[in-house]
């Protein structure tokens, strides 16, 4: 893999573009549907591509904490956790441990809060 060949910028573009839909929002020349747009793109990017840790529970203590891509994603490197992750969303018991492998670490961390903040950023897009 050639993952250190790739640029920074080029892997965190989804938070320039929350940024730059943060900016969008209280611009007066956009309309709601181009602000809401811009956070609903974010926020498949933190769930599909966003660079995060696995954040899939391990069997005995902690969570995995492989590289990942996205929220909703486990680490190719352990096969399991793909289909881990994928199960427990589809479980309310085991979602909880889902959300909470969402911050094991700073990644995760930023990255569910940046989630958060394009959620709320598509509705008051809307109602702008
Ligand atoms: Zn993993």
């Amino acid at each position: 893999m050639s993952r250190k060949r790739k640029s920074p910028i080029y892997r965190y573009w989804g938070y320039l573009l929350l940024a730059g839909a943060v900016v969008l929002l209280f611009s007066r020349d956009v309309g709601p549907v181009a602000v809401s747009g811009a956070f609903a793109l974010c926020f498949v990017w933190l769930l599909l591509a966003a660079p995060t840790w696995c954040g899939a529970k391990n069997r005995g203590e902690g969570y995995c904490r492989n590289n990942s891509t996205g929220l909703l994603g486990g680490c190719g490197k352990v096969r399991m956790h793909k289909w881990l992750r994928f199960k427990s969303l589809t479980r309310l018991d085991t979602f909880g441990n889902a959300v909470r492998g969402w911050f094991t670490g700073a990644p995760q961390q930023i990255a569910a809060c940046s989630l958060a903040v394009s959620a709320i950023g598509v509705v008051a897009g809307l109602f702008k």
